[in-house]
């Protein structure tokens, strides 16, 4: 089977500075490197990193084209990414010495993504394949009406939260993903705690207390986190959910999914950075953990 993805690809910008800027400071950095990151982008590379076949549909300008490369370098089918004459999306982070940051965001390509292309794109996939969105991109109600009448199964990561943007694709989703402060937001905003969602699978994740698991009209299952020494914890979520997206591809049980996925980003925080050091299944299986 396989995931599509319809998902952002950022280029985060680190610069390294002595303090964060004050209004009008002029302050020169002492550092600049650059990732690959979104959401989406990080999706797909823990996806295909556990194993399963992935194609991101989404968009860069043609100063991205190097995240497309580095996509495909992850194992990531490309083909329904677009270059667009529009900047690529960006982060640019500004980082102090005492680790403090400031992030100022673009989103760029990831809103010129156009119907015809998710159409196409999905005009190769089956019924029982996966389609995941976050909110970091435009078309995501067209794609979750679409692919729910194809007969895929329609996960949404309800990350960066918008209680709007959730609402609009809720009566269309098969799989839920949030964290605990997004499913406090959700509550309030719909009333609805998320054993009562609408949704056959709700996943929230609690940081390094783990996540709990809510199949529509059965007790929630809870999952407790591995305890490791965490050093950034940048992604953990985008790698948790692209190992459960994997497992649920792979026709794991749920439970069984978000065990992997549990291990996948206990892993992942014990590491510096996002996408480029998303554990693969190898080392996930391998990791022992107290
Ligand atoms: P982020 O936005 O930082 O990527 P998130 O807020 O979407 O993450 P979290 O709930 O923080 O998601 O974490 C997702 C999963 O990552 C958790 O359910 C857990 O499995 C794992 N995890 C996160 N933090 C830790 C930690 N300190 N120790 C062990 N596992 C962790």
């Amino acid at each position: 089977m396989t995931i599509w993805n319809l998902g952002s690809i950022n280029a985060d910008m680190v610069y390294a500075l002595p303090h964060l800027p004050e209004p009008g400071e002029t302050l020169a950095a002492s550092g600049l490197q650059r990732f690959l990151g979104g959401k989406g982008a990080n999706m797909s590379v823990a996806a295909a990193r556990a194993g399963s076949r992935v194609s991101h549909i989404g968009a860069v300008g043609s100063d991205g084209l190097w995240a497309r490369d580095r996509l495909i370098e992850y194992g990531v089918d490309t083909r329904h990414i677009s270059e667009v004459d529009v900047p690529t999306g960006h982060a640019i982070i500004a980082v102090d010495a005492q680790g403090e940051n400031l992030i100022i965001l673009f989103q760029g390509a990831n809103h010129a993504i156009t119907g015809d292309q998710i159409g196409q794109a999905l005009s190769s996939a089956v019924s029982g394949d996966l389609l995941v969105m976050q909110n970091e991109t435009n078309a995501q109600i067209e794609a979750a009406i679409l692919g729910r009448d194809m007969g895929l199964t329609v996960c949404y990561a309800a990350a960066p939260f918008q209680a709007e943007a959730v609402q609009v694709v809720l009566p269309h989703l098969d799989f839920l993903i949030l964290n605990e402060v997004e499913a406090e937001q959700l509550q309030e905003a719909t009333g609805l705690a998320p054993s009562h969602l609408p949704v056959e699978h709700v996943i929230v994740t609690f940081g390094s207390k783990g996540a709990r698991y809510y199949q529509r009209g059965s007790d929630p299952q809870v999952f407790p986190a591995h305890k490791v020494s965490a050093v950034d914890t940048t992604g953990a979520g985008d790698t948790f959910t692209g190992y459960v997206l994997a497992g649920m591809d792979r026709g794991m049980p749920m439970a069984q999914a978000i065990s992997q996925a549990n291990r996948a980003a206990a892993l992942m925080v014990t590491r510096h950075g996002t996408a480029d050091v998303i554990p693969d299944l190898k080392e996930v299986r391998a990791a022992q953990f107290d």
